[in-house]
């Protein structure tokens, strides 16, 4: 079999000064998981250490570099999917874990749960060697900015995203914090599939900025996040969690390549898709059953970066 994999850098609005770089890094990670391929290794293993490399980037919201939430901590995201046997590991709003896509991977290959949230993942991170003080993940310039929107004076954003609604009932500081604009990320993520044939998906992310503690988006939900089957493809999104999940956008897309469409037709039809019944903004990528690459976005940008027997290339 053909060998593929393709990464993303999340979609939102990129500033133009961090392109280049994050081109670079996407182009790095897809190198990554690309030689892990050519040495024979696993898609998991080749998904895995392209998105441990953009984790490790400072540019990313994963891993180290996440965005903050309203309490000023890390809180992070990840799953792996294994398309042979559907086997999956992920975890959520897990704290001081410098690479938790690997803690996903070893809740996938040595725990009986697929997901694991909050203090019970920090302590299978620990019993796994895995943990790092909190404050080591976050980087100077996220810290800054946090502090910038506590003070009032963080430059304005653009608002690609709905608000959430206003809940009622709430306390007034509590309310006024569920107002505010949930902004997007640079979540990170990687498809591939290995000389054997098998399939993998993996996507890591430190969720939205500023957002409520505790609150859990599509990046590490089966189907929603990401998604793999031998017998479709593979699957990574990114973009507002919320509508995300609504039409479990992952496995929505692996579906329609399960029942033959191509991944340059299942991409661009998912994004609509979200689009008509959310009015969501998201991206996504893919493989199809034959290894085909795909990819789309209805946001401002998107780093794609991929390598094959056929080639390489990026994309914004
Ligand atoms: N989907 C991620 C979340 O909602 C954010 C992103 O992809 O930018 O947590």
């Amino acid at each position: 079999m053909v060998p593929s994999i393709l990464v993303h850098g999340g979609a939102g609005h990129h500033a133009p000064s961090s392109v280049p770089a994050k081109r670079a890094a996407a182009r790095a990670a897809a190198d990554a998981g690309w030689h892990v391929l050519q040495r024979g290794g696993s898609a998991l293993d080749a998904v895995e250490a392209a998105v441990r490399l953009l984790e490790d980037d400072p540019l990313f919201d994963a891993g180290y570099g996440s965005y903050l939430n309203r309490d000023g901590e890390v809180e992070l995201d990840a799953i792996l999917v294994d398309g042979e046997t559907l086997r999956f590991g992920a975890v959520a709003a897990v704290h001081g874990v410098k690479n938790p896509i690997t803690l996903a991977r070893r809740v996938l290959d040595a725990c009986p749960h697929h997901l694991l949230v909050g203090d019970g993942a920090r302590r299978f991170a620990r019993a796994c060697g895995l943990t790092v003080p909190g404050l080591a993940l976050v980087a100077p310039d996220v810290h800054a900015r946090w502090l910038a929107d506590r003070a009032g004076t963080a430059a304005s954003e653009p608002d690609a995203y709905d608000r959430f609604r206003t809940p009622d009932g709430l306390p007034g500081d509590v309310a006024g914090a569920m107002r505010g604009p949930a902004l997007p990320g640079d979540t990170v993520g990687a498809v591939a599939r290995d000389t054997a044939g098998h399939f993998a998906a993996a996507t890591s992310t430190g969720g939205m900025r500023d957002k409520w503690p505790g609150r859990v988006g599509d990046s590490p939900i089966i189907g929603s996040g990401a998604w793999a089957d031998d017998r479709g493809g593979a699957v990574s999104c990114t973009g507002h969690g919320e509508l995300i999940m609504r039409v479990c956008l992952a496995h929505h897309t692996g579906l329609s390549m399960c029942q033959g469409a191509t991944a340059e037709d299942a991409a661009p039809a998912a994004v609509r898709y979200l689009a008509d019944r959310t009015g969501g903004q998201a991206g996504l990528i893919v493989l199809d059953a034959t290894g085909r690459p795909g990819w789309a976005r209805n946001t401002h940008a998107m780093p794609v970066a991929w390598r094959s027997s056929d080639g390489a290339g990026d994309d914004l």
